[in-house]
């Protein structure tokens, strides 16, 4: 695409107009663990089974094989995704194996992102997460390592390979907006002496820690922002922070099935932290521009997953909520602004079941107990909605194999992520967007 650029004055004598290549922009957001079931339950709970979610608007769709290689054989293939490699599969076109940033499964020798393409090119970047900044998802675009747990300087996850702490490639590779979990990060030791913290400042990064320092921050600062010591807190919990739980038996066997519940704002978040929201509009405002080539920016919703994990569907919601509404920020932007391309995905499934209530046969078990881990939710229009997790009888639960949504936004050929695709084909329609 052109657009033109009129000159005036004693140009326009001798050249009314010249054509130069207008700014493209793509917007990736990413709900880590995002399967159907997830969006299902956020769907059922908020919108009482309407298609009231912004995504539910959004027709360019399609559905996204993800699996990954063998860390033992990376011949073999393991039919279930991770932050790491799908983060990988998705920044690269290539897929690796459980725990890898951007590098081969084979030879752990890295491979180069699409990040990284778009600074060679001259776009700027941007990174957004509500998970430390340094998480697997973020890392896979702006990092390469064998073991994605090595964040900082003392990691001890640096020793198994050798690996140089992602946030220090991160802060060298002079992506424009950082923001996300992660004050633990700043007073770590950084190679060639100082922290964390004074190796961002000297790099030129305004580095920020609080909210109100967001919603101050003007426009087209190159900052570094870690909101929260870890990961940030969620928006959203179960009351009184209860999560899923086994279902009770009483002594004449019989099943004692847990009352419907509401979800309710996590005091740990409510004004505290930057919404997902916030922090993207910030990414927007700051990296748009009618000038220059264009920006690549990657949005994650972190704790979509994390909090499946822990078997929490209001936090699920509650995060789940934020990216939608997220979503709905950048297409606005792809909208008004044009040459945007929004892609929406996620990296692999979670183990989220909507069920109504575990089978127990008239109310008198047959076997010792029920497996799994139970919620019952009280949905915004007042009806009943079961939470079930049955990869794990504890906190832990397995992300699962099941195909992952993709839509988008603003593509000359929308087809290219319609119908059944691989998850590498990703890369490419963004690869060919940017660079072709
Ligand atoms: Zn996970």
């Amino acid at each position: 695409m052109i657009r033109t650029l009129l000159l005036s004055g004693a140009f326009l004598a001798s050249v009314s107009s010249i054509a130069i290549a207008a700014p493209k922009n793509i917007i990736l957001l990413i709900g880590d663990g995002m399967g159907e079931a997830e969006i299902a339950l956020t769907r059922a709970y908020e919108s009482d089974g309407k298609a009231g979610l912004y995504v539910d608007t959004m027709k360019s769709r399609g559905s996204v094989i993800v699996n990954q290689l063998m860390v033992e054989d990376p011949t073999k293939i393991q039919f279930v995704g991770e932050s790491a490699s799908g983060g990988t599969t998705i920044s690269t076109g290539q897929r690796t194996s459980d725990g890898r940033v951007a590098v081969s499964a084979f030879d752990g020798s890295p491979i180069k992102t699409i990040m990284e393409q778009a600074i060679e090119h001259g776009y700027k970047t941007g990174l957004v997460t509500t998970s430390a900044i340094t998480d697997a998802t973020p890392a896979t675009f702006a990092a390469h390592a064998q073991n994605r747990y090595c964040w900082k300087t003392g990691d001890e996850a640096c020793s198994t390979h050798n690996d140089r702490p992602i946030v220090e490639q991160m802060l060298d590779l002079n992506v424009d907006v950082m923001l996300g979990g992660g004050q633990e990060l700043l007073p770590a030791m950084a190679g060639g002496g100082g922290t964390v913290e004074q190796k961002a400042e000297g790099l030129g990064y305004k580095v920020i820690q609080s909210r109100e320092a967001l919603l101050d921050l003007k426009s087209g600062t190159k900052v570094f922002g870690v909101f929260g010591a870890h990961h940030m807190p969620v928006e959203w919990q179960g009351p009184n922070g209860v999560s899923a739980d086994i279902v009770q038996i009483d002594q004449s066997r019989t099943v004692i099935f847990p009352d419907a519940v509401s979800c309710e704002a996590n005091p740990a978040h409510e004004g505290i932290m930057p919404r997902l929201e916030e922090m993207a509009q910030y990414a927007l405002d700051s990296l748009g521009s009618d000038e220059g080539e264009g920006f690549f920016l990657m949005i994650e919703g972190a704790s979509i997953d994390k909090q499946t994990h822990i078997a929490k569907p209001c936090g699920t919601i509650g995060e789940m909520l934020a990216f939608d509404r997220t979503v709905e920020i950048a297409v606005n932007y792809a909208k008004k602004m044009g040459n945007t391309v929004v892609i929406v995905t996620a990296d692999h499934g979670q183990a989220t079941q909507v069920i109504y209530k575990p089978e127990a046969y008239t109310g008198t078990l047959r076997r010792d107990h029920i497996p799994g881990l139970y919620q019952l939710l009280r949905t915004k229009g007042g009806n009943e909605l079961g939470a079930y997790y049955g990869t794990n009888n504890i906190n832990d639960q397995a992300h699962t194999g099941i195909n992952v949504p993709v839509y988008s936004y603003g593509l000359d050929n929308p087809e290219d992520l319609m119908g059944v695709i691989q998850q590498t084909e990703i890369y490419t329609v963004m690869a060919k967007y940017l660079f072709e």
